[in-house]
C-alpha cells in the first residue's frame, strides 16, 4: 500500500505529493489532468517570486518538479469512491482499487459557467472569473460582474477601485450578498446594479465589447458597452464522488481543520475542494504542504 495517496494533480496535489515524497515515504498521485485549473489560465502574475508566467508553463513545471521524486504518477485517471477500511481504499473509474494508509484529496473546483454565446469564445479575451487574478488587466476600463451574491459583490467592490466603471447584473429581483457589502457597493460612485436581468450574450469581435441582457420584467433586450465580464455565479468543488463519506459544507466543500485533516482519520484535503477561504494557486500549494505534513504526522503517530 501507499503511505500517502494524493487524489488530484493541480497545485495543491503536486505540492502535497512533493512534500510527502521528501519524507521518503511511499507516495502516489492520481490526476485526471495534471496541472488542474492552471492549464486554463493565460497569464499568472500573482505567483509570488515569479513576475509572470503562463498556465501551461506552470502546469509543466509542477509535473517536472514532481518527477524529480519517487512518486507513482497515475495520469488520466479519475477516482470515483473512497472508503475507510483497515486501510483507505480509493476506487478508480477504470475499476482499479488503490490502498493507502493516508489519503490527501485535492480534486479542486470549477467555476460555474453562464452558458451564453460569447463566454467560451472570449475566455481570456475579456471574459474572466477571478478578480484577484485578472482585475488589474482591466485598469481604467468598464466591466460587468455577473452575479449578485457575496463573491459577485466583493468582486464589484474590488474592481470599482481599479476600473472606470462596474455594472453588476443579477438575475433575481434582489441581490443575495450580505447587506454590509451591498451598502459598501452603493457608496461607490462608479457602480451600477441591474437586477432582474438575464444575460443573453457576451458580444465582441476579437475581444469583448459588450453584454446583452433581457430585462425580465419588460422582456426588453438591452446592451451595455464594456470591455470585460467577470462571471461570479459560483465555484463548484469537484467532490460529488465522495458522497457523504466525509463532512462537506452545504456548498460541497470538504471541511478541514488547520492540519488539513477531514472528518475521517487519515484522510486529509487541500486546495480549492476544501472550505478554506480564497481560492488561489499560492494558497492551494500552501495547503497541499500542510496536508502532507499533517498526513506524515498522522503516520508517525499511528503505526
Ligand atoms: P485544481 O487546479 O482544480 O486541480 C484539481 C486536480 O484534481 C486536477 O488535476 C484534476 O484533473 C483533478 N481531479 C478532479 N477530480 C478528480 C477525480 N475524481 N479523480 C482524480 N483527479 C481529479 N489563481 C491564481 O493564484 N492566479 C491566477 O492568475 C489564477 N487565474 C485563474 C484563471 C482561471 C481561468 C481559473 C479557472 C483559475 C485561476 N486561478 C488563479 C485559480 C487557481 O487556478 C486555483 O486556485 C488552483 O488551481 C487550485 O488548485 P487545486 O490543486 O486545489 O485544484
Amino acid at each position: 500500500p501507499f503511505d500517502v495517496l494524493v487524489i488530484g494533480g493541480g497545485p495543491a496535489g503536486a505540492s502535497a505529493a512533493i512534500y510527502a515524497a521528501r519524507k521518503g515515504i511511499r507516495t502516489g498521485i492520481v490526476a485526471e489532468r495534471f496541472g488542474g485549473q492552471v492549464n486554463d489560465t493565460l497569464s499568472i502574475e500573482n505567483f509570488i517570486s515569479v513576475k509572470y508566467t503562463e498556465g501551461p508553463k506552470l502546469a509543466a513545471s509542477l509535473e517536472e518538479h514532481a518527477k524529480e521524486y519517487n512518486i507513482d504518477i497515475m495520469k488520466a485517471q479519475r477516482a470515483k469512491r473512497l472508503e475507510k477500511k483497515e486501510l483507505i481504499e480509493v476506487e478508480l473509474e477504470n475499476g482499479a482499487v488503490l490502498k493507502s494508509k493516508t489519503v490527501i484529496i485535492s480534486t479542486g473546483a470549477r467555476w460555474r459557467n453562464l452558458g451564453v454565446p460569447g463566454e467560451v469564445e472570449y475566455k481570456n479575451k475579456g471574459v474572466a472569473y477571478c478578480p484577484h487574478c485578472d482585475g488589474p488587466l482591466f485598469a481604467g476600463k468598464s466591466v460587468a460582474v455577473v452575479g449578485g451574491g457575496n463573491s459577485g459583490i466583493e468582486a464589484a467592490i474590488d474592481l470599482a477601485g481599479l476600473t472606470e466603471h462596474v455594472t453588476v447584473l443579477e438575475f433575481a429581483p434582489e441581490l443575495k450578498a450580505d447587506s454590509v457589502l451591498q451598502e459598501r457597493l452603493n457608496s461607490l460612485p462608479n457602480t451600477t446594479v441591474i437586477k432582474n436581468a438575464q444575460v443573453k450574450e457576451i458580444t465582441g469581435s476579437n475581444r469583448v465589447d459588450g453584454i446583452s441582457y433581457v430585462e425580465r420584467e419588460s422582456g426588453e433586450t438591452k446592451h451595455v458597452d464594456l470591455e470585460g465580464v467577470f462571471v461570479q455565479i459560483g465555484l463548484v468543488p469537484n467532490t460529488d464522488w465522495l458522497g457523504d463519506t466525509l463532512e462537506r459544507t452545504r456548498m460541497g466543500e470538504i471541511v478541514v481543520d488547520n492540519h488539513g485533516a477531514t472528518s475521517i482519520p487519515g484522510v486529509f484535503a487541500a486546495g480549492d475542494c476544501t472550505n478554506s477561504p480564497y481560492k488561489q494557486i499560492i494558497i492551494s500549494m500552501g495547503s497541499g504542504a500542510t496536508a502532507a505534513l499533517g498526513a506524515f504526522d498522522y503516520l508517525i503517530r499511528n503505526q
